[in-house]
């Protein structure tokens, strides 16, 4: 079977989906390949469960704190692990239905095609024995897990990755999260790690946030925390960085928090 499309777009996730929008604007003869399940790694597999789990996570680790606040019997609190891994598999499935519903559910056999895609050459695409004739392709094949395959051999199905991991009814009792990026973060600390990396992304974006605020260090310290994943993080970058900032003689110490106040215009 061969096809001809003014576009061709290879991935079904946020990015194949919001090229697919644009698209959309200016021609109907687009195609959407996607292989693997539909629904985007976001709202499946990524952002949106990672968050549900990281608020449940800090939620019950708020119990530390109830004393501070005047509320006794924190630590008479349980959690009931398969009840609340269902919850995160619940809103998941909620928010897998929306994209569903805003995106493919409406697309027919001619735009949508099931499958993985191989180019063949700049302006050839197979997917199964479906061959497609384009002249413009857009690539959005996404990220996925790799685990090396000596790794798989030592430690069988022992290994979880964001694949697998939500869909679990008990955490294991102990885990080790290999990766320190943003998402290596998150899952550490839903999982109950107590420290975070100074590098990671939503520190960067408190910061931002902190300086689109135009926020000294002192009155950053002072502020709610409106993220409390990173909220530990966050103070103890703070804090460091107000000890430095109380040994410095240098103007320096205002490019951060004050830059509309003070700009950092040399030493
Ligand atoms: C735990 C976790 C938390 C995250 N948190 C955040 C966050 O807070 N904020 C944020 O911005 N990002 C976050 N991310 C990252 C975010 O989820 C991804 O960056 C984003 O979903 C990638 O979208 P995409 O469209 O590029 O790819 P995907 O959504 O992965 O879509 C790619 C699609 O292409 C398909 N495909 C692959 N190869 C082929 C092929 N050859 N032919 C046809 N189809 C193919 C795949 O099966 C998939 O359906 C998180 C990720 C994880 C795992």
């Amino acid at each position: 079977m061969k096809d001809s499309v003014d576009v061709a777009v290879i991935g079904a996730g946020h990015a194949g989906l919001n090229a697919v929008k644009e698209i959309r604007k200016v021609t109907d003869n687009w195609m959407l390949l996607n292989g693997g399940p539909l629904g985007t790694t976001c709202a499946r597999i990524g952002c949106m469960p990672s968050k549900i789990a990281i608020h449940l996570a800090d939620t019950f680790k708020m119990r530390d704190r109830f004393d501070r606040y005047g509320v006794a019997g924190g630590d008479q609190l349980q959690l009931d692990q398969t009840t609340a891994l269902e919850h995160v598999r619940d809103l998941r499935d909620t928010f897998v239905d929306l994209v569903l519903a805003n995106t493919t559910d409406e697309m027919d056999a001619a735009h949508l095609v099931d499958g993985y895609a191989e180019i063949v050459d700049a302006h050839t695409i197979h997917v199964g024995d479906r061959e497609i004739k384009t002249d413009n392709m857009i690539v959005a094949t996404g990220a996925r897990s790799i685990i090396p395959p000596h790794w798989a051999d030592k430690f069988g199905n022992g290994i979880l990755t964001v694949d697998n991991l939500f869909d679990l009814d008990e955490l294991p009792e102990s885990v080790a999260v290999i990766g320190l990026g943003p998402i290596g973060l998150e899952i550490g600390r839903l999982l109950g790690a107590s420290m975070v990396g100074p590098q990671c992304e939503h520190l960067a974006h408190l910061i931002c946030w902190a300086i689109e605020s135009g926020m000294t260090v002192q009155r950053a310290l002072e502020m709610p925390f409106y993220h409390p994943v990173i909220e530990e993080a966050f103070q103890d970058a703070l804090l460091d960085l107000r000890n430095e900032l109380a040994q410095s003689t240098t103007k320096r110490r205002y490019i951060f928090f004050e830059p509309r106040v003070a700009p950092c215009t040399g030493a």
